[in-house]
């Protein structure tokens, strides 16, 4: 365009030149223009002046369009200049390539951008010494950045020191991982350097939300650390006992003792084990059988007859009682839920106790009450005795012979049936828990007492 310019003003240079020494000429051998110079000398400069630029101007105007317009539209130069024609379309093809191929690549920028904005990992791109060039609204968020942040160092935005250790290492150009805690978050950066011509030309890097999966973690591994102190207690009594007998420091008489101890150990190993295995099976989700139309007062009285024998020798009350109903559920898990909440009822209550089981139908669903009279769970525990391995009284739980284990299964077993779990205790008082089943669960058999 500027060029086109240049030619124009050259062009319009010369004829000006040309003009004035015509004007120049004529003042010199046609009368009228002597006589008009020689009177009004400055007047007949000025209009000589003005005539020529227009003409000038009107003459350049047309001549640039005669020559110039040809080269520049390939259709009407193709016309005039023959020769032209396949070198002006071989220009004209390559210039709808260009066209079509810069809007191919802003589509592909575009769509680039769309899935760069909305995609929930954090993603940021740097220059080879940390400063943002870009970055997404996810990782806007997960660095807790305020404002923009492009333009800014990363550091300016976050110093934690893992991901400087990262990014650091990006820049040297070696590809780093870290974890990093951002406003209770968990988050995994992963820092890769971009490397051309051997040399880190930026950093681009990802941040991945990892909370949950960090939780689940951490509990698994407290979960394997538990589990491992949990079994070493009866196998390491049972290892003992059975040494004592081996090396003959047991009288006969008390032989028998020691086995029964042998055997509860076993049987307390048994239990543990048994759970272990639910709640690893719960925690991935797997049911041992279908879901099916489960009702809901025969499985707990055939829960209270199972544990009619042990109600009977602490000298506690178990009743069975209220409005029967069916809930979609997996038989065993239901079975097994029930069954660990009357235990404890039994279990941490006193003689003379009582351990009820009442069901409700309600249109705002149908209700499950276990509820003793027992010894009751200070305040300060109720929100922890859901938790693997927790117990209450950690001293006596050999006596009681618990896994710690029961309540964390009644609340998995909630869980997958959708079922809501409410607990209320006062020490001295007793305990009630109520699972509520959910509202689209069709109501069944008719009102039962045992
Ligand atoms: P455990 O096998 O020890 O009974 P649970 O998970 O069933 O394990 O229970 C956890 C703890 O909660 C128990 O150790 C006990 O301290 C307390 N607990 C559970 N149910 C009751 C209850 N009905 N009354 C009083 N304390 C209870």
């Amino acid at each position: 365009m500027r060029k086109r310019s240049f030619y124009y003003l050259c062009l319009i240079a010369m004829l000006e030149i040309l003009l004035l020494a015509a004007a120049l000429l004529l003042a010199r051998y046609v009368p009228a223009f002597q006589a008009a110079q020689m009177e009004r000398p400055l007047t007949y400069a000025g209009l000589v002046v003005l005539a020529a630029l227009a003409l000038a101007l009107s003459a350049a105007w047309w001549l640039s369009r005669r020559l110039i317009r040809p080269l520049e539209d390939p259709a009407f130069g193709g016309q005039t200049y023959d020769e032209l024609s396949p070198l002006l379309h071989e220009l004209e093809l390559r210039r709808s390539q260009v066209r079509s191929g810069a809007g191919e690549l802003e589509r592909k920028e575009a769509d680039l951008q769309m899935i760069i904005q909305n995609m929930s990992e954090g993603l940021v791109i740097m220059d080879g010494t940390g400063v943002i060039i870009t970055l997404n609204p996810a990782a806007r968020e997960l660095l807790a950045a305020e404002g923009d942040g492009v333009g800014k160092h990363l550091f300016a935005l976050n110093r934690d020191p893992g991901l400087q250790a990262a990014v650091h290492m990006a820049i040297g150009g070696t590809s780093d991982e870290s974890r990093i805690h951002i406003a209770q978050r968990m988050i995994h950066a992963i820092a890769n350097p971009v490397i051309m011509d051997s040399e880190v030309k930026g950093v681009v890097l990802f941040l991945l939300d990892v909370t949950r999966e960090y939780a689940a973690e951490q509990m698994r591994r407290e979960f394997s650390a538990n589990v491992s102190h949990e079994l070493k207690t009866p196998l390491t009594a049972i290892s003992g006992y059975a040494e004592i007998i081996q090396n003959g420091m047991v009288a006969p008489q008390d032989v028998p003792r020691f086995a029964g101890s042998i055997y509860q150990e076993a049987q307390r190993l048994i239990a543990l084990v048994n759970d272990i295995i639910r709640l690893s099976r719960l925690d991935e989700g797997v049911l041992d059988g279908s879901k099916e139309e489960i009702d809901m007062m025969q499985l707990a009285r055939s829960v209270a007859a199972r544990l009619r024998q042990k109600a009977q020798s602490r000298q506690v009350c178990l009743e069975v009682s209220g409005e029967g109903f069916t809930a979609r559920g997996e038989e065993s898990l239901l079975e097994e839920m029930l069954y660990n909440l009357c235990d404890n009822g039994i279990t941490y209550n006193r003689p003379e106790g009582k351990v009820e089981v009442i069901l409700e139908r309600s249109p705002a669903g149908n209700r499950v009450t276990v509820r003793d009279n027992g010894i009751g769970i200070p305040k300060e525990h109720q929100s922890r005795v859901f938790e693997r391995f927790y117990r209450v009284d950690k001293s006596h739980s050999k006596e009681t012979g618990g896994t710690g284990l029961g309540l964390s299964i009644v609340k998995h077993v909630a869980m997958i049936h959708h079922l809501e779990l409410k607990l209320e205790s006062a020490p001295g008082e007793g305990t009630t828990i109520t699972l509520q089943f959910p509202v689209e669960e069709k109501s069944g058999k008719e009102s039962d007492q045992e």
